[in-house]
């Protein structure tokens, strides 16, 4: 595969031009995630002052969050290039090495799933990080050998999903390491009319805050419903947004009022109905659903777990109380009698 190829984006569809016209280009054009925001803010100015690459950065947390938006908009308040690859396409030491040798001074490298970088990638990542520098083999063969090749100072943002799953030497050579959190309501309240604003949506009273608080604390989802509440209003009213619009737009998806859909009714009610509410192990629970385990954990669970529907205990996944609560299904209690809440 070529440099380009690896770098490049994929195919631009509807969705994704509509994406780029609402993608935040500043920090102050982003709302949430305050605390890494403020952070942020103290180390660009720092470095631009004292005329040095910011340290390298591994941002951390569910996907849809922002990890992309956030990396783009750190690049454009450096005033530098971003490169944009991604742990499994980079996958020989050769490919990272042409991307790492085209940097400027001050670029950005940003790094989609970097947990999936494969050995020996990562560990040419090691000295190009530290040291600036990379070997680079010459030749084939007995008569190879290799050469020390010297990089500009860059600065490395990576984006996981998965913090944990991240070696120990990759982690510790990342200066500062930002976890998102799901966004509140009021959040993606913001987040949605800022983008019905530059699309020229009109939305009106609680609108926004209903597909907001529909959203499941992901800035992707509440972009996505804003579209599809949209194309609603177009064609069933008269396009206008308001509560009662989206409100009709977003049952006619089968979303209900918390924002849970279908995987996640079938996630609760499995674990209730056949697994007793569990303890149960992830794989059992996603053959059971028949979802993929890495879309139960990084997708679906962190917003039941934020919800109260879900724990995750070291024997497996269990439902809450306030789950039985929510299907109106009697939870076992202690001592074998079951109440309905
Ligand atoms: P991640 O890299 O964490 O998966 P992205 O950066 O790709 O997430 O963001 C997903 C979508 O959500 C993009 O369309 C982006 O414009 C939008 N988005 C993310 N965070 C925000 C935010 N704080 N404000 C407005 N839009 C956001």
């Amino acid at each position: 595969m070529s440099k380009d190829e690896i770098l490049s984006p994929a195919p631009i569809e509807d969705d994704q031009i509509i994406d780029d016209q609402i993608r935040p280009q500043r920090i102050d054009d982003f709302p949430g995630q305050e605390p890494i925001k403020e952070k942020l803010r103290i180390a660009i100015t720092a470095t631009k002052q004292r005329k040095e690459p910011l340290d390298h950065l591994l941002l951390s947390g569910p996907p849809g969050l922002g990890k992309t938006t956030l990396a783009r908009i750190i690049a454009n308040e450096l005033g530098v290039d971003i490169k944009q690859s991604s742990g499994p396409v980079i996958e020989r030491q050769a490919d990272l090495s042409a991307i790492l040798t085209s940097l400027e001074e001050f670029d950005v490298l940003f790094i989609d799933e970097i947990h999936r970088l494969n050995h020996a990638v990562e560990e040419t990542l090691y000295s190009a990080m530290e040291d600036f520098e990379v070997d680079i083999m010459l030749g084939r063969g007995p008569t190879a050998r290799s050469m020390k090749i010297g990089l500009k100072p860059f600065t490395l943002i990576g984006a996981t999903t998965r913090a944990g799953l991240l070696t120990p030497p990759l982690r510790a050579r990342f200066g500062d390491v930002c976890r998102f959190d799901l966004y509140r309501p009021e959040e993606l309240e913001c987040i949605v009319s800022r983008s019905a604003r530059i699309l020229g949506v009109p939305i009106v009273g609680d609108g926004a805050l209903e597909i907001a608080a529909r959203s499941r604390g992901t800035a992707r989802v509440a972009n996505r419903l804003l579209r599809r509440v949209r194309d609603f209003a177009q064609v069933k009213g008269d396009g206008v947004i308001t509560r009662e619009v989206a409100d009709a737009a977003l049952k006619l998806l089968r979303i209900d009022d918390l924002g849970l859909d279908d995987m996640d009714r079938a996630i609760i009610l499995t674990l209730i109905q056949k697994f007793g509410g569990g303890p149960v192990g992830l794989s059992s629970l996603s053959v059971a659903v028949g979802e993929e385990r890495q879309t139960l954990e990084e997708v679906h669970e962190p917003y039941l777990i934020q919800i109260g529907f879900l724990k995750r205990t070291s024997t497996g996944r269990m439902a809450t109380h306030l789950a039985y609560r929510h299907f109106g299904i009697a939870a076992p209690v202690e001592g074998g009698q079951e109440t309905l809440f």
